[in-house]
């Protein structure tokens, strides 16, 4: 096995782990831990009576470990945003939030490098009350992956935008904590990926290092005096890791903070940050490092009243929508030229107009759906955020659930009432249906569609 790993990277983990680089090398040869951290404001911990639990993952409240890999595609709940699969050493950035910000008030956190999403439903889940959550994704044809997978998990305070990290460069000083999950070389993913291997080079360490040396500098300007930055990659070289922390630390003056980890946890300290190595812990390598920008000031800007080629529905507009809504008046509804509707709480309203002023097309607004008339066409969005609506709905058992994610249910129940209705399964909506009596329409997205054949 570690003929087959190149050279360079076995010297360098013989260096970092002089007395255990044997263990290290062996556990590359074993299957990975499978984790899941489930969606608090979907489901509780019962609510996984169906999945393999093992044991919880230490660092985090919602996550476990599964004793195997289930077909998730086959699992409603895993559609319904109840649950993300996701590696357990990245969790720890819950205890990093945890420890180096307070959750007092509500906050403006900035994911730099979001897609395909792990981090940032994990921050959704963590951040206070109130607060503000963009998740940015520079490479385009990566950001649909992540808007699904937002929209799946049902959280109306998170905006997502497709940005260089330069372009939020006039919002200098705006957000409360900046998180840089960074792209690196991977050496931590090397368990799972077999190509990943293959492409090691001291060359493209280098050439990681650089990007992410541009990526922090820009990131460290983003954040409020008093605020957060968080710096996480999935490798275990000192050049993406603690030399590129040590830059921040010098040239920017942003010292590191210390965090508090139980003993068991078998987290290991590098100067600076902390390493998460797969023989140690149940998890894959993943380096992690928090730093607090110096002083207590948050910058305040400017902005315009309108949104940039939208505008505000009128009093008659609103009044088709407002059934739809629980609480209609806790929103501000926006359209396009073709009837598009927007809309967004409107606690963020100003930070959202500051956004759509600083940023070249602002950030995505939810989906509300189509006014055609006074008729409205419901987005997905509105049936996947919990407690939106409150319209009716069906459930639907197992198979069913699983023919209406493939766009392939032909029958509702009987006892089904007509109208819009969320399909639900254990509870939990996966999407609409509009129900005529002697036939129904499934609005479930087709490019969310189960591709795969369900195995009888
Ligand atoms: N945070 C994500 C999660 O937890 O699911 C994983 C992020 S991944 C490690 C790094 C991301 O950075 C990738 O989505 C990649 O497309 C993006 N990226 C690549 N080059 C970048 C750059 N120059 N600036 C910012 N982000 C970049």
């Amino acid at each position: 096995m570690i003929n087959l790993l190149p050279t360079g990277f076995v010297e360098q983990m013989k260096k970092l782990l002089p007395t255990d680089f044997e263990q290290f090398f062996t556990v590359l040869d074993t299957p990975p831990p499978v984790s899941i951290r489930y969606n608090p404001r979907k489901i509780s911990f019962e609510n996984l009576e169906h999945m393999p639990i093992k044991s919880q993952v230490p660092w985090h409240p919602y996550g476990y470990y599964l004793e195997s890999r289930p077909s998730f595609t086959f699992d409603p709940l895993f559609h319904a945003g109840a649950y993300y699969v996701q590696e357990a050493s990245s969790m720890f950035l819950h205890e990093v939030l945890k420890q180096t910000t307070p959750s007092d008030k509500p906050l403006r956190i900035l994911d730099l490098c979001a897609a395909p999403g792990g981090k940032t439903t994990l921050i959704a889940s963590w951040m206070p009350e109130g607060s503000l959550l963009i998740a940015n994704e520079v490479i385009r044809s990566r950001v649909t992956t992540l808007k699904q997978n937002l929209l799946k998990w049902g959280n109306i305070n998170v905006f997502t935008s497709n940005y260089d990290p330069e372009t939020f460069l006039p919002l200098t000083g705006w957000f409360d904590v900046v998180v840089v999950d960074a792209p690196c070389s991977g050496e931590g993913l090397f368990r799972k990926n077999n190509q990943a291997r293959q492409e090691w080079t001291t060359e493209n360490i280098e050439l990681c290092s650089a990007r992410q040396r541009r990526i922090l500098r820009i990131a460290q300007q983003l954040v409020a005096t008093g605020g957060t930055l968080i710096y996480s990659t999935c490798t275990y070289n000192s050049s993406e890791n603690e030399m590129n922390a040590k830059l921040l630390s010098a040239e920017d003056d942003l010292p590191t903070l210390p965090l508090k980890r139980y003993e068991n946890w078998n987290i290991r300290s590098r100067q600076p940050g902390y390493q998460f190595y797969p023989h140690l812990v149940e998890g894959e390598g993943f380096y992690i490092n928090a730093f607090r920008k110096a002083g207590r000031v948050r910058s305040n800007l400017k902005h315009k009243k309108e949104f940039y080629k939208l505008s505000y529905l009128n009093n008659k507009e609103k009044k088709a929508i407002a059934p739809w809504f629980a609480e209609p008046d806790n929103y501000s509804y926006l359209k396009d030229s073709e009837g598009n509707v927007y809309f967004f709480p409107k606690e963020h309203g100003s930070d959202l107009l500051i956004l759509d002023y600083h940023l070249p097309v602002g950030v995505w607004l939810h989906d509300a759906g189509q006014l055609k008339g006074d008729k409205f066409i419901p987005a997905h969005t509105l049936a996947m955020v919990p407690s939106l609506t409150h319209v009716n709905s069906v459930e639907l058992e197992e198979s069913d659930a699983l023919l209406y994610l493939k766009k392939e249910l032909n029958q509702l129940p009987v006892h089904a009432p007509s109208g819009w209705l969320t399909a639900n399964y254990k509870g939990i909506p996966l999407g609409w249906i509009r129900n005529m009596g002697s036939r129904f329409n499934n609005y479930y997205p087709s490019t969310l569609r189960i591709l795969k054949e369900i195995k009888k």
